[in-house]
């Protein structure tokens, strides 16, 4: 390992990547990103959370965000597989005070606009460029080998490692520290229609939630009349079936609130599907290395908390990096407090995410509260403002006690019996 041209590395230009790169050369940081495709490239992940706002902002992103002219997101609700109950969290009723509306994005767009932020913050972006093999010395600093699509290789070095890799996990992967979340083991399949129902005014951008036995769908609908619909299942629902256009078309036939927003509407694209994404690294920070993001952890996306985590950790990341830039220590002791508050922010939303596939929390959640204020806590938890705000945590715990009291004690009115099997 010879010299160091760069303070960091970063692999990976999503959200994380872009964020963290963009935050580092903002504090005078020489920051090369290396990203294996070329932007605009297909993303699944578009629902924002009003709390990521201010993160743009910061960012200096937010002149090209509004530029876009993505659809204003107001609101989340959760509606049965029938459409006969509904129930609508207004962003702007949450306890905590802040923006009141998010987008819903095009993540090729936004990921890209991102990207040229970062750019224009003067970060180093190198696309097309895949890293196939790093080196980690506590002693000497970090390189990197990138491949590009010629085949050809180059190698870099820095003082230090950022890994925004997303669900590739490139660092956790080959260190073997990756865990899978046994009890998240879900897949999902997903694609676009244009044309589908929606509805009026300020509940245009709001994304539906359709319960469904053991899963879910979203209904995120998108600048210029496109829809983005997914399910999301547990993977062992799929009992050796594909979960390809056939099996598709077949669960939406059998939902009947999506069959009703999807009639006269087209499918744009065959479907797509991932499965098994639910896992965490067992460590989030070394000697020279810090995790971010889908790289570090990831959480099922029932509440939309992938981009909004990621991004909130790439700020956190960006602290950590550059005070052990200018103290020039790089063990992974000056990254245990972010380990930790990444730690904690996965967790909180993970209990969440695990509360919302038993039946006692859905019917909760469709019949909430103002009993101390639980529904505006709930509420800025679907806003993203979950983790840092002691008067919405407290109120959370309640819920989920109540939740869990619902199981035996019926608390609210039971919902599943009358849902059509999916
Ligand atoms: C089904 C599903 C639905 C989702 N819905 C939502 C949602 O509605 N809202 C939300 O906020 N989140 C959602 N998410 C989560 C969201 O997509 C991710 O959390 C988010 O994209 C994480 O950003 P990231 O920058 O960490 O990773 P990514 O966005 O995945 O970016 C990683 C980048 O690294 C690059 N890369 C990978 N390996 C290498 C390499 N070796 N060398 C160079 N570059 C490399 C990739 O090309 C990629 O561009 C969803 C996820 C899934 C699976």
């Amino acid at each position: 390992m010879v010299g160091t041209e760069y303070d960091v590395i970063v692999i990976g230009g999503g959200p994380s990547g872009s964020s963290v790169s963009t935050r580092l050369a903002q504090r005078g940081h020489r920051t090369l990103l290396l990203e294996k495709e070329h932007f605009p490239r297909f993303h699944i992940g578009e629902s924002l959370l009003p709390c990521s706002m201010p993160l743009i902002e910061a960012l200096g992103a937010m002149p090209r965000l509004e530029a876009a002219n993505f659809l204003p997101k107001y609101g989340a609700e959760f509606v049965t597989a029938d459409g006969w109950l509904r129930r609508r969290y207004a962003f702007a009723e949450g306890l905590v005070p802040g923006p009141s509306s998010a987008y819903e994005v095009d993540r090729s767009e936004f990921d890209k606009l991102l990207l040229e932020n970062a750019t224009a913050h003067g970060v180093e972006v190198r696309q097309g460029q895949q890293v196939v093999r790093f080196e980690l010395d506590r002693a000497l600093g970090v390189s990197v080998v990138a491949r590009a699509e010629n085949g050809s290789e180059a190698t870099f070095n820095a003082q230090m490692l950022v890994d925004a890799s997303g669900q590739s996990s490139l660092l956790a992967g080959r260190l073997g520290l990756r865990e899978m979340d046994a009890e998240l083991k879900n897949f999902a399949v997903f694609s676009h229609f244009e044309g589908a129902e929606r509805y009026a005014g300020d509940e245009e951008g709001d994304i539906s939630v359709v319960l469904v036995p053991g899963g879910w769908w979203w209904v995120i609908p998108l600048r210029g009349n496109r829809t983005s619909v997914g399910l999301v299942m547990p993977s062992r629902n799929l009992r050796g079936q594909k979960p390809d256009d056939a099996y598709f078309a077949a669960r939406i036939a059998a939902t009947p609130f999506l069959k009703k927003r999807l009639i006269g509407a087209t499918q744009l694209a065959p479907v797509r599907s991932v499965t098994d994404y639910s896992y965490v690294s067992r460590k989030l920070a070394g000697d020279r290395f810090v995790l971010v993001g889908d790289a570090a952890a990831f959480i099922d996306p029932v509440f939309s908390t992938g981009v909004y985590l990621g991004m909130v950790g790439a700020f956190r990341a960006a602290e950590a990096v550059s005070s052990a830039l200018e103290a020039k220590r790089f063990d992974r002791a000056q990254f245990l407090a972010y380990e930790r508050e990444v730690a904690k922010n996965v967790a909180t939303y993970r209990r969440f995410v695990k509360g919302f596939y038993t039946p006692e929390f859905v019917e909760v959640l469709m019949a909430p509260s103002d009993w101390l204020s639980l529904r505006a806590a709930i509420t800025s938890l679907l806003a993203g403002f979950g983790v840092a705000h002691f008067e919405v945590s407290w109120r959370v715990q309640v819920f989920r006690a109540l939740a869990r009291a619902n199981k035996n004690l019926k608390l609210v009115p039971r919902i599943f019996a009358r849902q059509p099997t999916a």
